[in-house]
């Protein structure tokens, strides 16, 4: 069997609800940008609304476009990327909403329904809080007033208390408009955070709010491969490429059928692990086709034994820490070598 890739929609459709049951009355959002988190729109998308979701985010326009085609009309679908220059026609056509991030773009839509992107202290997208507030006193009415927060997962960070106060003084100024800040880590930030609609992306897929494994959210994507060949090293033998990985002691190495090019980010070599039978088997190396896992521990372990390289066993947030990234970067390199397959 080549390397596997289930994609667990029950799981996805259970973390949605848990999703809502702590957004206490707030509209919940699915961020499904970059293909689902790499899961795939069609499938995610099509599933999230029947399970009610009736306001999406996606980055792109033409990510818009596809899950307007998945899911058809009805849900709002919020545009990121504003209003980029050129993509008029496709928001229209496919009844997309941009959050604007720049004044111009409000003369440019003319008056269609539309979000505004407020920066409140991420400096990354949106208009200034002075801009905001010369578009309030202009008579400007967007239907939704959202930012971003820069640092949701760190509960203690002044940068919060400081975004949340901006974006306070921001809403008063759009009676009007609903009102978004939180995304999956923002939810959990208190009831303060979370306005009128919160936007979770990574929690929907699994990943831990505050970036460490989070029992209340279910795997939603499991990697799996069979291992192809077993061996027993002796301490002091080389194992692959170049210095990636010496045996420190004798030990049995089971070499297993996905690599980086699966997804596996190549520099959690030293940190990762994979499950075999139960056991956590430390990942020795990680190449394009073929990663090593130590099953010194798991000394049942077969060829044409399957391991786990990411699912329910092997967490999402571990294999995030130990390639130095964060969730969602795991989520979207999954790729597509892997075979797919989908459960309800
Ligand atoms: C990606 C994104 C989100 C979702 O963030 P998660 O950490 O995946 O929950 C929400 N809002 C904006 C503006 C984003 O770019």
């Amino acid at each position: 069997m080549t390397a596997r890739l289930t994609i667990d929609l029950g799981a996805l459709a259970a973390n949605y609800h848990q999703l809502v049951r702590d957004a206490c009355g707030a509209e919940v959002a699915p961020v499904v940008k970059a293909n689902g988190y790499g899961l795939g729109i069609g499938p995610v998308g099509r599933r999230l609304a029947q399970e009610g979701a009736r306001s999406f985010f996606v980055a792109r326009a033409s990510e818009g476009k596809a899950l307007r085609s998945e899911i058809g009309l009805g849900p709002a679908i919020y545009i990121l990327d504003g209003l980029a220059a050129g993509t008029e026609a496709i928001l229209r056509d496919a009844d997309l909403t941009p959050a604007l991030t720049a004044t111009e773009q409000v003369a440019r839509w003319n008056g269609l329904p539309c979000a505004l992107h407020v920066d409140t202290g991420m400096n990354r997208l949106g208009v200034s809080v002075e801009e905001a507030q010369a578009l309030a006193a202009s008579g400007f009415q967007p239907r939704l007033v959202m930012s971003h927060l820069g640092r949701g997962e760190d509960r203690a960070h002044p940068r919060n208390g400081e975004q949340l106060a901006r974006f306070q003084g921001v809403r008063t100024a759009f009676p009007e408009a609903r009102a978004s800040l939180a995304a999956s880590s923002g939810l959990y930030l208190g009831a303060d955070y979370r306005f009128d609609m919160v936007r979770p992306g990574i929690s929907l897929f699994g990943g831990g709010p505050l970036e460490v494994p989070d029992p209340r959210f279910a795997a939603v994507a499991k990697l799996e491969a069979d291992i192809l060949q077993i061996r027993d090293l002796k301490a002091g033998q080389a194992v692959g490429y170049g210095p990636m990985f010496t045996a420190p002691r004798d030990m049995r190495l089971a070499i297993v059928g996905a690599g980086y090019a699966d997804g596996v980010i190549r520099a959690s070599h030293a940190k990762g692990y994979g499950v075999v039978a139960g056991v956590r088997c430390p990942f020795a190396i990680v190449t394009m086709d073929l990663i090593g896992l130590d099953v010194t521990g798991a000394p049942d372990a077969r060829v044409g034994d399957r391991a786990e390289l990411l699912g329910p066993n092997a967490l999402l947030d571990d294999l995030a820490k130990a390639a130095g990234s964060v969730a969602h970067e795991c989520l979207v390199r999954l790729g597509d070598r892997a075979e797919r397959a989908y459960v309800a």
